[in-house]
């Protein structure tokens, strides 16, 4: 069996002759400042990539848009956020020539860590450099914010305070290498479920975004472990109290501190060093299969 996984995965890198990395981000802060007449909330969050990844391959031919998966949690057809991007750019340049595209899933899906979107800005990266489209990254930011609201930060990619819905973005360079342990709960929570559930006043603890840039930006991992902090805790751990526990596990098993990142369910702890956060890994998985043991997003970086 192992054989014919290996010849499988094998002919799928040879017929997918292009492949682009699709990592998955994490917030930091998250911070809600009010409620926008277009229905949308009003954000104010840290964003950040980290070595966890969909793997995206591509094969220029064919007839129109082709999208398989290896995953049996997303949808494989127009439902796809991945193949609306292809269509956006096919529909904008009237393309001819075909594109058959391929998702590695490992980005645990409704998990708060932007998987759709990150597969999302990697098709449009990838269709862009393929047909030698031409789009400049400002183009391509705001081709991807009409697709969602995550996906102009998975394209810039990094670290950056989202505004807005999240789409205006301010990078911010300079900062720590993290040591992450990374944990999916095995249920899922509907985004707009914990935003419209959200009230202000059962808010304890606001988010100071400019400490936190400030603590980042002096590469200072214990004052950025103490300004970890996300609004929508006061929703999603209201409804699934595990959260809680699974950020208490973390830090008695040796994290700085552990937070929720975007509405949920994922848990991340930040570590001083790899070797305790290696060990945390090892006891949570056992309990949690979906456990990444994960750090700092570099473009071009190897890792394991
Ligand atoms: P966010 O952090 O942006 O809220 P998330 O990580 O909570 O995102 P996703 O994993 O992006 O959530 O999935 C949300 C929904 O989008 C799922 O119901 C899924 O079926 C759908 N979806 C469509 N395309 C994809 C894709 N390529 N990858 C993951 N989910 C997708």
């Amino acid at each position: 069996e192992a054989r014919l996984n290996m010849s499988a995965s094998d002919l799928k890198a040879q017929h997918f002759n292009y492949w682009i990395e699709a990592p998955a981000k994490i917030n930091l802060t998250l911070d809600i400042k009010g409620k926008r007449p277009d229905g949308y909330h009003e954000l104010e969050t840290m964003m950040h990539q980290i070595t966890l990844v969909d793997r995206i391959g591509f094969r220029r031919g064919g007839q129109g848009i082709r999208l398989n998966t290896d995953s049996p949690d997303i949808p494989a057809d127009e439902q796809n956020l991945a193949y609306k991007a292809a269509r956006l750019l096919f529909e904008k340049f009237n393309l001819q020539e075909g594109i058959q595209i391929f998702i590695e899933k490992n980005i645990p899906v409704g998990a708060g860590l932007a998987g759709g979107s990150t597969d999302a800005a990697a098709v449009l990266t990838g269709i862009n450099r393929l047909f030698d489209l031409g789009l400049e990254e400002k183009q391509l930011l705001e081709l991807g914010g009409g697709l969602g609201s995550d996906v102009p930060f998975c394209l810039l990619g990094g670290t950056a305070l989202g505004r807005g819905r999240g789409e205006i973005l301010t990078p911010i360079k300079n900062g720590p290498k993290l040591t992450i342990v990374l944990v999916k709960p095995d249920f899922q929570i509907s985004t707009s479920e914990v935003y419209s559930d959200f009230r202000m006043d059962r808010v304890k603890k606001f988010p100071d975004n400019e400490a936190f840039i400030s603590a980042w930006q002096s590469c200072d991992i214990i004052s950025v472990s103490r300004q970890l902090n996300n609004v929508l805790e006061s929703v999603s751990i209201q409804w699934h109290p595990r959260i809680a526990d699974i950020k208490e596990q973390l830090c008695e098993l040796g994290a700085l501190n552990a937070l929720m990142s975007g509405s949920g369910p994922s848990v991340f702890g930040i570590f001083t060093r790899y070797e305790i956060a290696r060990q945390a890994w090892a006891h949570i998985k056992q309990q949690y299969p979906q456990t990444y043991l994960v750090s700092t997003y570099k473009k071009g970086e190897k890792y394991d």
